[in-house]
């Protein structure tokens, strides 16, 4: 390392203050520029995902920066789904068989304070608040920025800069607009967009449902789904399309369709959010899409990472988990390359690009699994027969949704690849009834297995040619 290497991270999000955490643990000057104010004394947080579910990816890079347990006091354990049905019933999918396999609803400004206060810690770390990049002069490794209070503009030049600033991405924007190298780029938005709202705590402080439930509305078009935070509240997230389908975005401009709405669709949620009106209308309606892009480095000067590298649409709960993971996987190749940031970078991006393109097709899968599939009969078998799997089996079988938010050490690409394999095997084998007559679970996984390796064969059978 060379420690006078200067850093310049843009963006102190999620992934900017923990990777701003991690190179100042390494001993790197890093200064950080966001173009927000500082979440932990300014309310920034309405109507933007106020509520996250972090899994064991996240975790692995929490702890390797010495912040897990600080992330873990605040999260709220959620065991499983749970369906609401248009009448009101409900029934659970725990999210595994196995003990201890859980995700956690966690403040998304809460762990973005803690980690900036972390990075903070370290005298080698700056953090500017209100201060844009406009754009980045990558040829000379030179940021633009702009004080959003002073409106003054400055330059900054540094001996890297890692563009950690979403989706949005001001470094993103300077590659495709700089032209000094080929940059293939996409972005995809769903046609569906989202609102969040909100159910009170009652009374005494406590939550009105379930807080150990990711609780799910699944109605075909639309969706709802409800995540518990620390102080007896839920954040509702609503999607919608914006002009398709009998209600949607764009028709829902009235508070009598509004009522209509919810009181159609859902019914015991809407009798538990008494500001769904005036949530409704002020609340800002937020775009999902997805984002791929390449190469993310140019030469050894910058680094696209988290979102801006590799936006997905939040329907795996994994994009804050990958933009954790992005900071494991770079810290790990840094401890190889260190010194030489071409190699790192070039070696960064071979190594993740693959999973994070995983995970952004997998995210887009459950979308039609979360909205359509839940509450189908075949499909709710087939989950029951993976929990007893996982449960008789805890060491041998895993289904795809296991690998992917439980199982860090296999990568989003494999977990992808197998876990489809296998919900293929799974599904034809409930639809053709071929495991009826198999009592004994162990024959049921020995089949399975053998189904979803004649599969993954065909699959690398098809791929030559
Ligand atoms: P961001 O969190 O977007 O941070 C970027 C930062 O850069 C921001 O602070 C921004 O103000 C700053 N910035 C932007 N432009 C500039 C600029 N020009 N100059 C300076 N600063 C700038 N992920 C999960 O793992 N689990 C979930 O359950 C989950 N739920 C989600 C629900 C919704 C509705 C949405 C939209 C996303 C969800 N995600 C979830 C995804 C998660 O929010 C993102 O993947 C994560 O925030 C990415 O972190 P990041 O730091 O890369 O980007």
């Amino acid at each position: 390392m060379n420690n006078k290497d200067n850093i310049v991270i843009i963006g102190a999000g999620l992934c900017g203050s923990l990777l701003a955490l991690r190179l100042a643990q390494r001993g790197y000057k890093v200064d950080v520029y966001e173009s927000r104010p500082d979440l932990r004394v300014t309310d920034i947080s309405a109507g933007r995902s106020i509520n996250l579910a972090l899994s064991d990816r996240g975790f692995k890079a929490l702890r390797l920066c010495g912040v897990e347990e600080k992330a873990r006091e605040i999260c709220i354990p959620m065991y499983g789904r749970l369906m609401h049905d248009r009448e009101g019933n409900t029934f659970t999918s725990n999210y595994s068989g196995r003990e201890g396999e859980y995700i956690n609803s966690i403040s998304r400004g809460d762990l973005n304070g803690i980690l900036l206060t972390e990075a903070e810690k370290h005298e080698n770390v700056n953090i500017y608040f209100n201060t844009e990049c406009t754009s980045v002069d990558i040829e000379n490794t030179i940021a633009h920025f702009k004080n959003q209070d002073t409106k003054e503009e400055f330059s900054v030049d540094g001996t890297v800069i890692f563009g950690t600033d979403g989706a949005g991405s001001s470094l993103r924007k300077s590659y495709y607009l700089e032209r000094k190298f080929l940059f293939s780029y996409s972005q995809n938005f769903l046609t569906h967009g989202y609102k969040e709202l909100e159910i009170p705590a009652d009374k005494r402080g406590k939550h009105q449902i379930s807080k150990d439930h990711l609780h799910i509305w699944p109605r075909g078009e639309y969706m709802l789904i409800a995540l518990p935070n620390l102080d007896g509240s839920f954040t509702v997230t609503l999607f919608l399309s914006y002009d398709e389908g009998a209600y949607n975005f764009n028709n829902l401009t009235s508070e009598e369709k509004i009522t209509e709405f919810f009181e159609k669709e859902f019914s015991d949620a809407l009798e538990l959010i008494p500001s769904i009106k005036d949530e409704f209308f002020n609340n800002p309606t937020g775009a999902l899409g997805t984002v791929k892009c390449s190469p993310w480095h140019y030469q050894n000067k910058t680094l696209l990472m988290g979102d801006a590298a590799h936006a997905i649409v939040p329907f795996y709960g994994q994009g804050m988990n990958a933009s954790f993971e992005d900071v494991t996987v770079f810290d790990a190749i840094l401890d190889t390359h260190e010194g030489d940031w071409q190699a790192t970078f070039k070696v960064y991006e071979k190594a993740r690009k693959k999973d994070t393109d995983a995970i952004a097709d997998l995210a887009i899968d459950n979308f039609y699994e979360m909205r359509d599939h839940v509450a189908n009969p075949l499909f709710k078998q087939k989950r029951k027969l993976e929990m007893d799997l996982e449960e008789t089996f805890p060491n041998q079988y895993f289904s795809k949704y296991s690998m992917v938010t439980f199982n860090e050490e296999i990568p989003y690409a494999e977990a992808m690849k197998k876990g489809r394999a296998q919900d293929k095997a799974l599904l034809n084998m409930v639809a053709h009834n071929d495991l009826d007559a198999i009592t004994d679970l162990s024959e049921v996984l020995k089949k399975v297995q053998e189904e979803t390796n004649e599969i993954l064969e065909e699959d690398e059978i098809a791929g030559l040619r």
